[in-house]
């Protein structure tokens, strides 16, 4: 609700399994939040969501890689982004395929391909230049069972308060070659930034938006002179993981492998099913905090493959099965995605990635 407040055309970004939140849940949430296009990865992520099923819009933001991809883009309706000289013939064969076929004969308009045009505008990493647009509007004038609906670009630096001058070249680069394209005849809509974008500038709003980690709750201002502007937002996902075993480890003892941690006093450690196989990352050892009856505990020693040791000495109370808290938390105290990120050396987003492919439950919030 809160982004809906400030974005007024969402295109929600669920990639990835929906940032590791799982595609059919997250998008049917979202169609009910009245959502009415997507934008998913793959081609085959497309079809996935197609077959939740979905009725609207949507987009694949890597678009067609093999020839299977161009097939499915027609038979399942999708707009693929379109950011390749080679893909741009491969879809001239395809359309003119589809006007072989007698549904165009007859004119039926919706067996148009519809595609969004990338473009680089900063990012350097797929899309075509502001150079390429005079031969791109000479190309789709020839195929005219291709249809512009979206011209998109990629922010690289929005999360960054010092990178806004960055930030205003692509906006301003962005709007050029859009022009450029009307004046050469097209009509379509434009669509520029991500969560950060969202937030930071709503001069670059144009005429859609695609929140991605935003719509998972979590803040890309986090740590930033510009935190309050992602203040609204609650993480969705919560992880769990039980505790196996409680023990002492006596002053001057050490634990798990390669002797990283010794016990400066006596302490009390327990033992949690939870490792890197579970993607608890190996590089939290010595680093990360969980949460035990609310309180913070510290890993101790190495994260193993499917177990973690944590210092639990000033929670007494807590017993073997126990669930401990990895992210998020009851009441007051939780651990913030953000944080969980941070003592883990990435980002967010490959937090949410990587913790989500563990077993899920999905509760209604309110
Ligand atoms: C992932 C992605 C987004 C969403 O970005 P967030 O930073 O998660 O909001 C938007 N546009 C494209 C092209 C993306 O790949």
């Amino acid at each position: 609700m809160f982004l809906k407040s400030i974005a007024p055309n969402p295109i929600p970004v669920i990639k990835a399994d929906a940032y590791g939140h799982g595609l059919a849940p997250v998008s049917r949430t979202l169609a009910r939040a009245g959502a009415s296009c997507f934008a998913v990865g793959t081609v085959d992520e497309a079809v996935a969501l197609r077959q939740v099923p979905f009725g609207g819009e949507i987009i694949s933001l890597l678009g067609p890689v093999t020839k299977e991809d161009y097939k499915k883009i027609k038979a399942y309706g999708i707009t693929p982004f379109i950011y390749t000289w080679e893909q741009m013939a491969c879809l001239a064969k395809a359309a003119k395929a589809a006007e072989a076929a007698e549904y165009i004969k007859n004119n039926n308009s919706n067996r148009q391909i519809s595609i969004a045009l990338k473009f680089d505008t900063g990012m350097a990493r797929l899309g075509f230049t502001e150079n390429d647009v005079p031969e791109l509007i000479h190309k789709l004038g020839s195929m005219p069972h291709v249809r512009v609906k979206m011209v998109c670009s990629h922010l690289a630096t929005a999360d960054d308060p010092e990178a806004r001058e960055f930030v205003l070249t692509q906006g301003k680069k962005f709007d050029a070659i859009c022009l450029s394209l009307r004046k050469g005849g097209m009509t379509f809509a434009r669509v520029l930034v991500n969560s950060a974008g969202i937030l930071a500038y709503p001069e670059l709003h144009f005429d859609g938006q695609r929140p991605g980690i935003s719509l998972y709750g979590s803040n890309p201002f986090w740590g930033t002179r510009w935190e309050a502007k992602g203040q609204g937002l609650l993480p969705a996902m919560e992880v769990m993981a039980p505790i196996l075993s409680i023990h002492e480890l006596a002053r001057g003892q050490t634990i798990s492998y390669g002797q990283t941690f010794t016990a400066p006093r006596d302490m009390q450690v327990a033992i949690v099913a939870c490792g890197y196989a579970d993607n608890y990352s190996r590089s939290l050892s010595n680093k990360g905090w969980m949460l035990v009856h609310g309180k913070r505990a510290p890993v101790i020693g190495r994260v193993c493959m499917q177990l973690t040791a944590i210092d639990i000495t000033h929670i007494p109370q807590a017993r073997p099965g126990d669930q401990v808290y990895v992210l998020g938390g009851q009441g007051k105290e939780r651990i913030l995605p953000e944080e969980l990120a941070r003592w883990w050396g990435t980002i967010t987003y490959e937090v949410f990635c990587l913790l989500g492919q563990n077993n899920r439950v999905y509760e209604n919030s309110s």
